[in-house]
């Protein structure tokens, strides 16, 4: 089968398609024809040597496609299932695991992190890690579920304590997690202000449910809260970008506000100004993941016709430098897609 194999870390130009063996089944697994792929900015991190993993790796997180087989003692999907694949591969028995929070587990693996990934027409994972997928999504639309969605409701919900009727501030509407925070803040019927990079952005994170839209290279965040809570500042703030929304995200922190933070896509270093936060009495909760017993939640809220993915493109498979090129520009609004 093909597959898109990271040799050496480097740019868009190392993500060449190969001849790889297939994988055949064993107990407890399933191998799926994968339909579609969604890419997240993860899959760059690794591509480009940001994240260490052992190299060669086949990567990516996100899939969805067709049971084509399953080994010995697989009773939950069974061959031609359409299916979605949670790509945090857990031990089910350390202290985290045990507790329900497996997004701490102690031998966690990412699909196309510590073990080969989505980026190939087939896999072969824990037959555990799959999900029906539900009857009116299509299979590319599944594969926008997991990293973004699964990881949004646990940021929210689980970690956050996301209240229905807060107003919310969500860093960065365009990208696959910024999009998915707007939708789900929107059904917990949040006041939602969303910053956008682009003017052209600003017109769909409207069409998204966000209430107000700051473009963040055209006016200050916290400014633009400011005026639009009418002084108070947001209660909730989603951010993923990292050091270079920083200050202007705690700045837009109503006193007792909570942050919520992943991904620091533009950095890793932030100061904070430890009296101005303790006498405002703001959290700032880390979130990474999701856990297992959140994604019936997930996948509930599309299969009610609740949340929909917003596709930016597609791509074939083979042509995964191209999609990772426009990622890198931060030209797209939502999700990009390989079809293998
Ligand atoms: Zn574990």
């Amino acid at each position: 089968m093909k597959a898109i194999v990271v040799e050496k870390p480097g740019g868009p130009e190392v993500l060449k398609p190969v001849d790889v063996d297939e994988k055949t089944p064993r107990r407890n697994e399933a191998l799926v024809k994968l339909e579609a792929v969604g890419m997240n900015r993860i899959d760059i991190w690794i591509r480009s040597g940001l994240y260490k993993v052992s190299l060669p790796r086949i990567i990516g997180a996100d899939g969805a496609g067709v049971v084509e087989a399953v080994g010995e003692d697989v009773t939950n999907v069974a061959a031609g299932d359409r299916v979605l694949i949670d790509p945090a591969i857990t031990c089910g028995r350390c202290r985290f695991c045990l507790r329900g929070f497996d997004s701490l587990c102690e031998n966690h693996r990412l699909l196309g992190h510590g073990i080969d990934g989505t980026y190939a027409e087939k896999i072969v994972v824990p037959a555990i890690n799959l999900h029906h997928v539900p009857r009116e999504l299509s299979t590319v639309q599944a594969a926008c579920i997991m990293v973004n969605y699964a990881t949004i409701w646990h940021a929210l919900v689980t970690r956050a304590g996301l209240a229905p009727g807060s107003t919310v501030l969500v860093i960065g509407a365009g990208s696959g997690v910024g999009v998915a925070a707007v939708q789900m803040c929107k059904l917990f019927g949040c006041t939602v202000v969303a910053t956008v990079g682009d003017d052209w952005k600003a017109e769909k994170a409207y069409r998204i449910g966000a209430d107000y839209v700051v473009n963040r290279r055209k006016r200050s965040i916290s400014e633009a809260v400011n005026e639009y809570t009418g002084g108070r500042g947001v209660d909730l703030v989603v951010e993923h970008a990292g050091q270079a929304v920083w200050d202007e995200a705690v700045k837009s922190l109503s006193p007792g506000g909570k942050l919520v933070y992943l991904g620091a896509t533009s950095g890793e270093s932030a100061a904070i100004n430890i009296r101005y936060t303790y006498r405002r009495q703001h959290s700032f909760i880390g979130s990474y993941g999701w856990n297992k017993h959140e994604i019936p939640h997930v996948i509930q809220l599309f299969d009610k016709g609740l949340l929909r993915p917003i596709i930016h493109t597609t791509y074939p498979l083979t042509e995964a430098a191209e999609a990772h090129r426009l990622m890198e520009s931060d030209n797209f609004f939502g999700k990009i897609i390989l079809i293998p």
